[in-house]
């Protein structure tokens, strides 16, 4: 394979809670995790700012910077703010909306509203107020990665592969590319954290397996869960099925616990902590901490000294509780495995690995579900948690860049997490020109045409989603293109094709001119936050029945219209006196009157059964007037 970059590139797992950085060792033939200056594999996700410096957090222990008073802490959690930044302008959401606030609210630091409504993150810098957005801020972390490699090497790191959660959409993709590219860093290429997990488990597997493997991949992680489902075939890694909530994961654990324990208090001591966001925090740590031991014992105690008035906080919590307070986040991860199974076709007992990642995937509970759900298979947990992402990244980096001779040979081919299409104008319908789960990079081509006589501007909305009322789903952006004047039913074609990093572009043409008009979806177009795209796929499921009665309205809606159509245009020619009687002529016009009221805007409540009835009506009549024009030969 020609080696398209320069120089030798790294692996980035920029995780939520830890980022991880990793290279591929030419010589030795395999990946090192590479350390940073506290001798630690992994860097915990944090930025922090005081008046005189702008400090990575490694440099102290998170605990300690807690304490601090001097330093106003970012705790930044960069898919979970990349998260909001979405949501919100997607939804069209309001700084101020609720739903904003909220989560705002368990953030130690201030998030301001920017240029078009992006949240913006305040800190205290050198004495001023200081803003930045998610890419910036993320963009520091990847820096202090790029420095952790260099000082590793020896010499300048300029390109990386960076993970990104699977069901990220291409707008995250893009604002982690632009994250590189603020932090000096050039992102050769953007893989699925499972994906790359995927890599480092099957790398050695796949030479003492004949045939296909199979391979299950389990990522919980901090804030985000992803499962992946790869076949490997020899050099091949293939991603059959992806499925995910870029909305859950240990943070989430963490919070039913201490919301736990702000109830005990509440209870025993008479106080509410709550309103204390120091005291929250406190406690909060505390209960990560305890969380990870029930990963071990059975029970631990919880103590926080002056945690609020004075008081100090000592209670015990068993696993048995954590359980009982998580059990429907474990259950959701067990849905969300049925769910990527069921799209991969693939029997469960056709699984042949089962790889755990990240590390929520240490607690007993998530893996005696696992275990349970797949009858008993054993789980593979030899590789670390931690690493694996940052070590297929490096496998990748290797792969793509000139400064490796000896990197191993395989091919990555991986899927798009939603489905990808255009409402078609009239009848709102979405029309799917690349369903989810399809192998990337991909280029797909749908035939469209105009809907009136002389259209000469078409607009090209494009969504992603599942629902198949194209508004119910995400418009990414819009575009339009120009024809010339012809007859309703112009040829037009919509051009799809996503690049190897899941980045769309669409181009739409006019086939007789060759006239043409493209868009490429940026994070400047306003996108949908990935906790709406899971809310879309549950929704879809919900809303099945109702989603396939809109189906039904619309056809019979576009049905009828061609129909009207097509007889106002036959009763144009002279000759119609000719083969029809006055008194059919009316039948038929009135028909026509009733059916233009029925496809009216303002009457969509119609009941299906009219329209469906009224449309046989009117084909019974056109198949009445063709046949009567057969017997005409100067009828057309
Ligand atoms: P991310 O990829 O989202 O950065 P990681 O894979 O690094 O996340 O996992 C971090 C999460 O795993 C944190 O929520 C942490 O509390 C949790 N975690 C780490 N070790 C354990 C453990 N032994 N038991 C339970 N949870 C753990
Ligand atoms: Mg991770």
């Amino acid at each position: 394979m020609a080696k398209e970059h320069e120089g030798r590139a790294v692996g980035i797992d920029l995780g939520t809670t830890y980022s991880c950085v990793a290279v591929w060792l030419d010589q030795h033939q395999r990946v090192e995790i590479i350390h940073n200056d506290q001798g630690n594999r992994t860097t915990p996700s944090f930025v922090a700012f005081n008046n005189e410096q702008r400090l990575m957090v490694m440099l102290l222990r998170i605990n300690l910077l807690l304490t601090l008073k001097t330093l106003s802490l970012v705790n930044f959690y960069f898919y979970y703010l990349l998260l909001h930044v979405y949501a919100k302008r997607l939804t069209g959401r309001k700084f101020s909306d609720l739903v904003v606030q909220r989560d705002i609210l368990l953030w130690p630091f201030k998030v301001i509203s920017g240029v078009n409504d992006k949240p913006m993150i305040t800190v205290n810098y050198k004495g001023q107020e200081k803003h930045f957005c998610a890419e910036e801020i993320s963009s520091m972390l990847l820096t202090k990665m790029r420095e952790v490699a260099e000082a590793y090497l020896g010499s300048p790191v300029k390109n990386a592969v960076v993970t990104v959660p699977a069901y990220f959409n291409d707008s995250q993709r893009k604002a982690t590319i632009d994250a590189g590219t603020i932090a000096g860093l050039n992102v050769i290429r953007i893989i699925n954290e499972p994906t790359a997990a995927a890599i480092a488990y099957g790398l050695d597997k796949r030479n003492d397996c004949d045939g296909n493997r199979n391979i299950f991949v389990f990522d919980l992680g901090g804030g985000t869960f992803d499962v992946s489902i790869l076949t490997i075939k020899g050099d091949l890694f293939e991603v059959k099925a992806t499925a995910g909530n870029t909305h859950l994961g240990g943070e989430d654990f963490d919070n039913r616990m201490v919301n736990y324990f702000v109830e005990e208090l509440k209870k025993k001591n008479k106080v509410d902590i709550k309103q204390n966001p120091k005291s929250l925090r406190r406690l909060r740590t505390a209960c990560e901490r305890a969380k990870r031991i029930l990963s071990f014992a059975f029970v631990t105690t919880v103590e926080v000294d002056a945690l609020f008035m004075g008081i100090d906080f000592s209670s015990s919590i068993t696993r048995a509780k954590f359980e009982e307070l998580n059990m429907d986040f474990f259950n959701e991860c067990m849905n969300i495995v049925d769910t990527c199974l069921r799209d991969s076709k693939i029997y469960k007992s056709n699984i042949d690995d089962i790889v755990l990642v990240g590390g929520s995937s240490r607690i007993p509970k998530v893996q005696e579900l696992l275990l349970e759900f797949f009858k008993g298979k054993e789980l593979f947990m030899g590789i670390n948690p931690d690493e694996a992402v940052a070590y297929g990244a490096a496998v990748q980096a290797a792969i793509l860049s000139e400064g490796f001779k000896n990197a191993p040979n395989l091919v990555l081919r991986d899927v798009t997490p939603l489905s990808l299409g255009i409402a078609t104008y009239k009848e709102n319908i979405m029309s799917v020109v690349i369903p989810r789960n399809t192998s990337i990079p991909v280029k797909k081509t749908n035939g469209y045409f105009t809907l009136y006589d002389n259209q000469c501007i078409v607009d090209f909305p494009v969504y992603e989603g599942e629902r198949p009322r194209a508004t119910d789903n995400n418009l990414l952006g819009s575009f339009r293109l120009h024809c010339l004047p012809a007859p309703r039913g112009h040829p037009l074609e919509a051009c799809f094709s996503i690049d190897e990093n899941g980045i769309l572009t669409v181009t739409a043409r006019e086939i007789s001119t060759g006239n043409m008009n493209a868009i490429t979806i940026t994070n400047d177009k306003e996108r949908l936050s990935m906790f709406d795209i899971e809310k879309m796929i549950k929704e879809a499921a919900k809303y099945h029945v109702e989603d396939m009665q809109f189906l039904r309205r619309a056809k019979v809606m576009c049905a009828l219209d061609s129909c009207v159509y097509n007889m106002k245009n036959a009763l144009k020619k002279n000759n119609v006196n000719l083969i029809l009687t006055p008194q059919e002529i009316e039948k038929i016009n009135n028909a026509i009157t009733v059916a233009m009221n029925l496809l009216d805007k303002n009457n969509k409540e119609k009941e299906i059964d009219v329209l469906e009835g009224h449309l046989e009506d009117l084909e019974s009549m056109s198949k009445h007037l063709i046949s009567k024009a057969n017997n005409f030969i100067f009828l057309g």
